[in-house]
């Protein structure tokens, strides 16, 4: 059995799209990995497609911390493109102002999640200079061209090397043919927009290479390099961001610096819906505050999202966050019982063993490619071994102190034993309030939330002294009255703990 200080030492092995194998993910420079993590484009609320990604990118943040690697993570905000250009000349609103909105809401999802903020946030619209330099490089290389409507694009035959990363075959590939959307799913590359003059109505910069926007790939591109500079660690995104973002992320920046761009690539497979595409059209469109109003707990959503590997495609099922919600239950039952019992003197040697294991087995789980899956199944043996325990009187001190930093080195990197789930639940519903949704909160989570903390305590306490009065008609009335409004009451040797369903 390896000693815990091997265990923190502990490389992450990470599969790469660029090598198609599990590679030692290690800071080249020996201080910070310098990751790059392609963020939202501010144009809705974000999914729960979205934040699977999200959520994976920030196990790997933890867990990286957790085995002693200081990340220096940036993430860009896509506050300019075509769909926001659209929206906004729809709704007659300058892009910023209509922007401000869902970037304040990305932000508030993920405080509601309990995804950790980048070192760096970059937003595209503050690097416009950034942009336009690597674009004059790229014409001064003889690699980019503008064309009749003063819009410039990369000419993919200066670079001979592309489709190294989603590795599609692109022999058929027709010189000069061109394409000036954002995102495109054909197989067959094209010579692509990196920078759009403007069309009336729209929004653009005035620069030295004429009046435009930037293209959606160079933004990438130039912010990555101007915090992580021009070779950095890894470049991680959802699957669909492989082709053709991250192919013409590589083209632009390995054409421009003849180094090489990001040396790990990470893909997060995507999260389909009853084994399905998700999609508007066919109903089965989660927004996370969707979930949240319809009475989910914002940690129930994290561990459904989290709880499958990344590698693996997430079938997300409203049974997932049951069992999601069921599983946290357990944990934090478990970790209340450890705290509070009154345990004797001593050690059990079962659980002593049964507490290492545990450990090994999570962080070598998390080490091999972040399997979130192994890594939970791991410490619920250890629950499981120690709840028996308990309950035969058989374990002591010693044992519960060997636990409990497991349980630690858990939810460093889970982060969903404390209770927070009041407070995201109480914003959506303010949200709800605010924007005429009200009719899409489920009616238990409003009854629930009728009752304050201070008032279910009053009644606890009201039906703790009615049983002491052996009132127990009164003391039954108490408890049928909060369970309607979702509040569970647990009795045990040490007193009574509610909690809201
Ligand atoms: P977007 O805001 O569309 O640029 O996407 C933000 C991030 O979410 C990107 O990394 C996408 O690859 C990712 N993403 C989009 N849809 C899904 C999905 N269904 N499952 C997993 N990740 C997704
Ligand atoms: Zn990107």
């Amino acid at each position: 059995m390896s000693e815990p200080q091997d265990l923190e030492a502990m490389t992450l092995r990470l599969f790469n799209t660029l090598t198609g194998q599990l590679d030692a993910l290690e800071p080249a420079d020996g201080k910070a990995l310098g990751m790059y993590a392609c963020g939202p484009t501010v144009y809705d609320y974000g999914h729960i497609g979205n934040f699977r990604t999200f959520l994976q990118i920030d196990i790997l943040r933890r867990f990286l911390r957790l085995s002693g690697v200081a990340v220096r993570h940036v993430m860009n905000i896509t506050d300019v493109d075509d769909k926001i250009i659209r929206n906004s000349v729809e709704a007659g609103i300058p892009i910023g102002e209509y922007t401000r909105q869902y970037i304040e809401a990305f932000f508030e999802d993920l405080d509601a999640l309990r995804v950790e903020r980048p070192e760096q946030i970059a937003r595209a619209t503050e690097h416009i200079p950034q942009m336009v330099a690597l674009i004059e490089k790229l014409a001064a290389a003889g690699a980019a061209y503008k064309v009749e409507d003063g819009s410039w694009y990369f000419k993919l035959a200066a670079f001979p090397a592309y489709g190294k990363l989603s590795k599609k075959d692109l022999s058929g590939m027709e010189d000069g043919a061109r394409v000036d959307v954002d995102e495109y799913e054909k197989d067959s590359a094209r010579d692509f927009a990196l920078w759009k003059a403007p069309k009336p109505n729209e929004t653009f910069w005035d620069a030295a290479i004429g009046p435009g926007r930037p293209g959606w790939h160079i933004e990438c591109s130039a912010m990555a390099m101007e915090y992580l500079g021009e070779s950095f660690d890894l470049h991680c995104g959802g699957e669909d961001l492989m082709f053709p973002h991250h192919e013409n992320e590589i083209a632009q920046s390995e054409t421009a610096t003849h180094k090489q761009f990001a040396r790990h690539w990470m893909h997060v497979r995507f999260l389909l819906v009853d084994g399905r595409k998700m999609s508007k059209s066919e109903g089965n469109f989660y927004t996370l505050r969707d979930l949240l109003l319809k009475g989910y707990k914002a940690s129930a959503i994290r561990l459904a999202l989290i709880s499958v590997p990344y590698r693996r495609p997430l079938n997300f099922t409203f049974d997932s966050l049951t069992d999601a919600t069921n599983a946290i239950d357990r944990l934090r039952t478990f970790q209340a019982r450890l705290n509070a019992g009154r345990f004797l003197a001593g050690e059990n040697p079962v659980l002593q063993e049964a507490a290492k294991s545990a450990r090994a087995g999570y962080f070598a789980a998390l080490a091999n490619d972040l399997n979130t899956a192994d890594a939970l199944a791991s410490i619920f043996e250890l629950v499981r071994a120690a709840n028996t325990a308990i309950d035969d009187e058989q374990l002591f001190t010693a044992d519960r102190e060997a636990i409990l930093p497991v349980l630690e080195d858990f939810d460093a990197v889970f982060d969903v034993l404390e209770d927070r789930d009041a407070e995201p639940t109480r914003r959506a519903l303010q949200w709800a309030e605010q924007s005429g949704r009200m009719n899409e909160v489920a009616p238990e989570l409003i009854a629930a939330q009728s009752l304050s903390d201070t008032a279910i305590e009053a009644l606890v306490a009201e039906r703790t002294a009615a049983k002491k009065a052996r009132n127990f008609a009164r003391a039954d009335a108490i408890r049928a009255e909060l369970a309607e409004k979702g509040v569970i009451l647990e009795d045990s040797k040490d007193g009574v703990r509610w909690k809201r369903k």
